[in-house]
């Protein structure tokens, strides 16, 4: 290999297209650019634009950072400022849709509560400084005279992908590569490993509109999912004629269970055997071949007959019988995983049997294909786990760390306490937070590091769940910063790298002119045959990069799948459910008004926190809807309003999650609680991932509290005899007006 081979991939590798799927071909160096001869001269708006056009909107395609789902948005600017955010019709991701988050961005952008300086402890305080002596400090701290030992620095991130990723790929090999923690508390990290070992790849496709039936094992499709807008259009499609069945298995009602013609209540930690059930069902039923499963499998189903299933999962075995049928005569089908099946005890074992489903009635190859793999792997998404957590507390509780920066993450808020997060923060030397807001992590840091907007920033974005049509999602400002002493995340990445003096980002005056030459530098067969300034003013157009997919056959390995069940607790007798939902989602949404307003899809609860509970434990406890009740597992307690309905599996109770935060800003301060901090040690013997759905607690009746009473937003739930909407059995209509 030529000395320009080596530096031709070293070049490819610091703009982020190097790896074993990039195309090497065809690529001229470019020159660099920078920002300043790319910038308008700054006019009054008497002389506006020819594009300004006073009152009149003018659109912009960028990507949705409100979750790591990595939606198109267009934002219509006026005036020089953002207005509206709506789904850019051309994504593939969503089609043009957007859910509530992601009209909030906003108020995130907007919300008064925005960090707007640089933030360093002195004294025991933080205290506004410049850029120049924050970046003095982390000179200091990391630069490359520090004699900092690499292997004491750490990051923990949320989910990271596309450019910001390869930048702090660069910054990490300086510290010789090791510790990147990336958390994500709503993550399908155990499914993701599940995949792997079956089909070799941790995200494979799934084609919901070839489905007739979809049996989803707490799947929320349309709510909290790995990408919620495109599995709602999804959705959508699979519902129309002819209408597909969906049944959806889970201990608490999610909006897409709310959706189903089948609810199928479970109790917790048990789905496992229901999808053994259902497999001995088909097999003895439905004819399907056991053969198709792994050796020792099917002698494993023998032993899960109707009437153990029953007993042991609380799922009568009609039901049980229903589901099979129903899988077997309208197929194709599909079986899908999520949080309460995933975050258990026995989430792996559970995971992998649900998936055998798969494999046991045809739909490998059909309804789930191989994803193709990423071209980029550089660029490609890095997803969070729980087990990152819990290995990050523990080596920062030993004093592992000097140094660890935050960015997409609040563990103070969301991490378990019997973690002792705060205690583990608190040996840490330096720490420093890279956020928008002053939330429960960014207060217990050294230097907090102001970030810009998602729409006053550059990014690139590569969703982790691709549909058929992969893309590269590309992130622009819609406007100005609002509050100039903000920084984009990749401009920081960028200095640091240059306090760093790492080779070969040294001479970017700024992210955007990174991004310039990263453009420029992608191989040509992904430019559409046009010049590199009409390719990035292309993608500035559209909103994303098109990857062709890379065809793949996918087949199912075998796995080694042991049940197991969880174990009685006499003192604590209930399960305990995070209820995650569409709006809160892990609680980075309780500072947007909008959110707070927008009613919970399941019980209609506004600003605040709620406990559901299931008519009979309701009434075995002496509890209406409205009563406080003190929820408590062997980690701590927090009292709650109480909603009782039949969307939650009795002997359980379903605490919402997102609120209860110590900072935050105005919104979300002093609001409700956080169940959170009641989870115990449980984790999935496996994967190591927390069982979200693995602590038990007891509940007993405490005083009303007049501050957190139950808000609900819609009335009454009867129509007090007055038949305002009349409704009518399904039997008795086929009995009269069906015949
Ligand atoms: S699903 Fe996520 S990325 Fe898509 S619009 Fe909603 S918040 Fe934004």
């Amino acid at each position: 290999m030529s000395g320009n081979d080596i530096n031709r991939r070293k070049f490819l590798k610091v703009m982020g297209w190097g790896g074993a799927g990039a195309a090497l071909a065809g690529c001229d160096m470019p020159t660099t650019v920078t920002l300043e001869e790319g910038k308008e001269t700054v006019v009054s708006y008497l002389m506006p634009e020819e594009y300004v056009i006073p009152g009149q909107g003018v659109y912009f395609a960028s990507t949705c950072q409100q979750c790591p789902a990595g939606c198109g948005v267009h934002g219509r600017v006026r005036e020089g400022r953002v207005l509206k955010l709506e789904g850019n019709a051309v994504s593939p991701i969503n089609e043009g849709g957007l859910c509530q988050m992601g009209q909030a961005g906003v108020q995130t952008h907007y919300n008064p509560d925005r960090l707007t300086k640089p933030l360093l402890r002195k004294g025991g305080s933080l205290s506004e400084v410049t850029w120049e002596e924050a970046l003095a400090t982390l000179d200091e701290k990391i630069g490359a005279s520090s004699g900092i030992d690499g292997g004491k620095v750490a990051w923990m991130t949320g989910t990271v992908s596309g450019h910001q990723s390869v930048l702090l790929q660069g910054l990490l090999e300086s510290f010789g590569g090791a510790n990147h923690y990336v958390y994500d508390l709503i993550n399908n990290h155990v499914a993701a490993q599940v995949n792997e070992a079956m089909y070799g790849t941790a995200r494979p496709t799934y084609h919901l509109t070839k489905a007739k039936t979809v049996l989803s094992f707490g799947a929320d499709l349309v709510g909290v999912s790995q990408s919620p807008v495109h599995f709602a259009a999804e959705y959508a499609k699979f519902r129309e004629a002819p209408r597909g069945v969906l049944i959806q298995v889970e201990p608490n009602m999610s909006l897409t269970g709310g959706n189903a013609d089948l609810w199928v209540p479970a109790k917790p930690g048990t789905e496992g055997a229901l999808a053994m059930g259902i497999a001995h069902e088909l097999i003895n039923k439905h004819g399907k071949d056991a053969a198709a499963l792994p050796s020792g499998l099917s002698g494993k189903i023998k032993a899960y007959d109707l009437a153990k299933v029953e007993t042991l999962t609380g799922v009568p075995a009609d039901k049980v019988r229903f589901i099979a049928k129903t899988l077997a005569e309208k197929a194709p089908s599909l079986i899908l995983t999520g949080a309460s099946i995933e975050s258990s005890e026995n989430g792996y074992a559970a995971t992998a049997a649900a998936a055998m489903l798969n494999v046991l009635l045809g739909n490998v190859g059909e309804t789930i294909t191989s994803s193709g793999g990423f071209p980029f792997p550089q660029l490609d998404a890095k997803t969070g786990s729980g087990a990152d957590l819990l290995q990050f507390a523990d080596a920062a509780g030993k004093g592992a760390f000097d140094v660890v920066f935050f960015h997409g993450v609040n563990p103070v808020f969301t991490a378990p306490s019997y973690l002792d997060l705060e205690g583990g923060l608190g040996k840490i030397p330096f720490k420093v937070s890279l956020s928008l807001f002053a939330d429960e992590t960014t207060n217990q840091a050294d230097l907090v590091l102001p970030l810009a907007s998602a729409l006053e920033d550059w990014g690139t974005h590569v969703p982790a769940y691709q549909p058929e049509q992969a893309v590269i999602s590309m992130q622009q400002p819609l406007m100005e910063k609002l509050y100039p002493a903000t920084k984009g995340f990749g401009d920081i990445l960028l200095d640091m790298l240059k306090l760093r003096k790492v080779e070969g980002y040294t001479d970017f005056s700024d992210y955007y002119a990174f991004l310039q030459d990263a453009f420029a530098a992608l191989p040509t067969e992904f430019k559409n045959g046009v010049d590199n300034a009409s390719f990035w003013n292309q993608t500035l157009a559209s909103g994303f990069i098109s990857i062709p997919k890379q065809n793949a056959n996918i087949t199912a390995n075998a796995l080694d799948i042991a049940i197991t069940l969880p174990g009685e607790n006499i003192n604590y007798g209930l399960s305990l459910l995070p209820a995650i939902r569409l709006g809160m989602w892990d609680g980075r949404h309780a500072n947007i008004p909008w959110l707070q307003e927008a009613p919970d899809q399941i019980t209609k609860a506004v600003w605040g926190s709620w406990a559901e509970i299931h008519p009979k434990t309701a009434s075995r406890l002496g509890l209406v809807t409205g009563d406080f009740i003190k929820v408590e597992s062997v980690k701590g307690d927090v009292e709650v309003p109480v909603y009782i309905h039949r969307g939650v599996f009795p002997d359980s109770v379903a605490v919402s999650v997102g609120q209860g935060h110590q900072a935050y800003g105005r919104y979300a301060e002093g609001r409700g609680v956080n169940p959170l901090s009641l989870l115990d040690s449980a984790t999935d013997g496996k994967t190591g991932e927390p069982a979200l759905y693995g602590t038990r607690v007891k509940v007993s009746k405490v005083a009303v509290n007049k501050d957190e009473m139950l808000v609900q937003f819609g009335g009454s739930e009867s129509q007090v005899g007055r038949k305002l909407a009349a409704t009518i059995t399904a039997e008795v209509f086929n009995r009269t007006e069906g015949a």
